[in-house]
């Protein structure tokens, strides 16, 4: 058994961009909101508060290589080769892959599985750039927080994004609703 990835880790958009770091930034962007304006009147009483958005970054990249390595561990325990690199078919059962090292590699079998995920779709026009025209890979990875942030698209991740936007004061645009009801997020 063998699996492929170009990504140079394991554990796909969810681990990588997706879920997970969404989730601690989240986690954590809701622990700052919480300390700006909730604490205070709980009687807990702390100093200035600021947010370091370095830091905040830096413990959401700690989680994903932790969880990353994890399934590494566990395709190394369960004999599961690893090949970091870009497979393309070859022919009906064989796929070429070109490894992250340099390498080529030509690997047969009876049974290939394609789990090759989605990625987003560009707007004609619109170069993204992942600095200032981001899909939320990008935006869970700015080095600053923008004064002003216009996120398109209300579904699931939209939002995740507007909920993280918010609850570090960038100015997202989704209307009080749908932020309230997702709020959970
Ligand atoms: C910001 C964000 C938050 C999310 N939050 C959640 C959540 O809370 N809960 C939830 O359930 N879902 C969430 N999702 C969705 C979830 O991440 C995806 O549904 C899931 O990762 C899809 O899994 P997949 O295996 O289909 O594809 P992917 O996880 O995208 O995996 C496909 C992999 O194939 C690799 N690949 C592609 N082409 C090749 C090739 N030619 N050769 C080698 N490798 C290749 C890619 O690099 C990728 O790593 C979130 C997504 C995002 C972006």
């Amino acid at each position: 058994m063998a699996c492929i990835e170009k990504r140079g880790a394991l554990g796909g958009t969810c681990l990588n961009v997706g879920c997970i770091p969404s989730k601690s930034l989240l986690n954590n962007s809701h622990m700052y909101h919480q300390i700006l304006h909730d604490t205070k009147k709980r009687g807990i009483e702390v100093g200035d508060v600021t947010l370091n958005l370095k830091q905040m970054m830096a413990a959401k990249s700690t989680s994903v290589d932790g969880l990353t390595k994890g399934v590494e561990f566990l395709f190394k325990k369960n004999k599961v080769e690893y090949i970091p690199g870009t497979a393309a078919f070859s022919g009906e059962n064989e796929v070429k892959v070109n490894r992250i090292d340099g390498d080529q590699q030509t690997l047969r079998a009876k049974n290939i599985i394609i789990a090759t995920g989605s990625e987003a779709t560009p707007f004609p026009g619109l170069t993204i750039d992942e600095k200032k025209v981001v899909t939320s890979t990008g935006a869970i990875a700015l080095d600053k927080v923008p004064k002003r942030m216009v996120v398109i698209g209300g579904g699931i991740i939209g939002l995740e994004m507007v909920r993280f936007a918010e609850k570090d004061k960038y100015r997202g645009s989704a209307d009080r609703d749908s932020r309230d009801l997702f709020g959970h997020v």
